[in-house]
């Protein structure tokens, strides 16, 4: 049995576009590191990003049973 594809995360980093599927974390300081230092982007939900289902996964965030790699188990990518 096939995993399920994943809703579209509700936003994303506006530095590092690591996505954020929790309404809670919106316009929150992104947690995500860049270059060994914490990222300074704010997490948004934003109308335009375009979101890119992630190829490794098919958008299942799942790759056998590990979390996808690619996409950190999210499904989706920011299309950038
Ligand atoms: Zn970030
Ligand atoms: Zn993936």
């Amino acid at each position: 049995m096939r995993p399920a594809r994943k809703p579209k995360p509700l936003g994303a980093c506006t530095v590092c576009h690591t996505p954020t599927s929790q309404r809670e974390m919106l316009n929150q300081r992104c947690h995500g590191v860049v270059y060994g230092r914490r990222c300074s982007g704010t997490l948004k939900s934003d109308l335009s990003y375009i979101w890119d289902e992630c190829e490794s996964c098919e958008g299942t965030g799942m790759v056998g049973t590990q979390a996808c790699t690619e996409c950190g188990g999210f499904g989706w990518r920011l299309y950038a």
